[in-house]
C-alpha cells in the first residue's frame, strides 16, 4: 500500500450469488455489467486487480450432497460453474476496454488459460485483470479459500470481499435481527471464536496466519469497490 493508503494491487472476492442478482438466468448481465464498470475504473486509476469468482448461483457441493450426490462430484460441478461467471465477467471487461485473462485451476483450454501465478503476476503488471476460475481445482475447498490463497501467490495488499445486500460483518444477522450491530474492525481470532459468518474458516485462518487483511463490504452500491481500493472506511476490515 502506497503512503496515500491506496492499494496497488489486490484480489477481488464475488460470491456467485452477487452475480446473480435477482433474475432466473444464473447471471445478471446488468450485475455483472455494473462490477466490470467498477472495475475498468479501478484500474485505470492504476490499481492492479485480480478476481477470484465463486459458484453459488450454479451450484454449491454441499447442498448437493445433501440431496444424495456424492459429494467430491458435486464439488467438482460447483467449480464449474465458477466457470461461467468467469466467462461474463470477461465479457463484459472486454466491453469496458480492459484486457482481461481467466485462470483456471481445472485446465480447459479452449476457454481459459490454465493457473500460472507468474505468468498471472505479468498480466497484472501489464494491467490486465485475471480473473481466476474452478476454485482451488479440489473438492472440499471453498471460493473463499481459494481467494486467500490466490490472493497471498501473488501477493496482493488486501482481500476484498464484495458481499450482497450487507455492509460488512455483524454480530448476528442484521437480515434476521434488527439490532444487530456492526463491527469496524475486527481480529481473525474473533472472526473464528465467535464464528462470525464472514468466510469459511479454513480462509479466514489463512490470511491470519499470512497477515492478510480482509475487507468485507457491500459490493453494489455504486463506488464501493473504488473505494474499497483506496482504502476508505467503509465495511469492516479483518486483521490483526
Ligand atoms: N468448490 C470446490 N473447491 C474449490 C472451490 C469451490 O469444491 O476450491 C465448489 C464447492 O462445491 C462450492 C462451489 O464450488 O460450493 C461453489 O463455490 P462457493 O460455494 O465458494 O461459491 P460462492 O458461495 O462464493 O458463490
Amino acid at each position: 500500500t502506497a503512503e496515500d493508503g491506496v492499494r496497488r494491487r489486490v484480489l477481488l472476492k464475488l460470491s456467485g450469488e452477487a452475480l446473480a442478482g435477482g433474475g432466473a438466468l444464473g447471471v445478471d448481465p446488468d450485475v455483472v455489467h455494473a462490477i466490470a464498470r467498477e472495475i475498468a475504473a479501478v484500474v485505470r486509476s492504476g490499481t492492479q486487480v485480480a478476481v477470484v469468482v465463486g459458484g453459488g448461483n450454479f451450484f454449491r457441493g454441499a447442498e448437493l450432497q445433501v440431496r444424495g450426490m456424492d459429494r467430491a462430484r458435486s464439488d467438482y460441478m460447483g467449480m464449474l460453474g465458477t466457470v461461467m461467471n468467469c466467462l461474463a465477467l470477461q465479457d463484459f471487461l472486454i466491453k469496458e476496454g480492459v484486457e482481461t485473462r481467466v485462470q483456471t485451476a481445472i485446465t480447459m483450454g479452449q476457454v481459459a488459460e490454465p493457473y500460472l501465478p507468474l505468468r498471472a503476476v505479468r498480466h497484472l503488471e501489464k494491467g490486465r485483470v485475471v480473473i481466476f476460475g474452478a476454485g482451488m481445482g479440489m473438492p472440499y475447498f471453498s471460493t473463499d479459500t481459494t481467494a486467500a490463497q490466490r490472493a497471498l501467490e501473488i501477493q496482493a495488499e488486501a482481500l476484498l470481499m464484495g458481499k450482497n445486500g450487507v455492509d460488512g460483518v455483524y454480530d448476528s444477522d442484521p437480515k434476521a435481527n434488527p439490532d444487530a450491530v456492526k463491527f469496524d474492525a475486527l481480529e481473525y481470532s474473533e472472526v473464528l471464536t465467535r464464528d462470525l459468518r464472514v468466510a469459511d474458516a479454513t480462509a479466514i485462518t489463512l490470511c491470519r496466519d499470512n497477515d492478510l487483511p480482509i475487507l468485507v463490504f457491500e459490493l453494489l452500491t455504486e463506488g464501493n469497490i473504488a473505494r474499497a481500493v483506496r482504502g476508505e472506511k467503509i465495511g469492516t476490515l479483518i486483521s490483526r
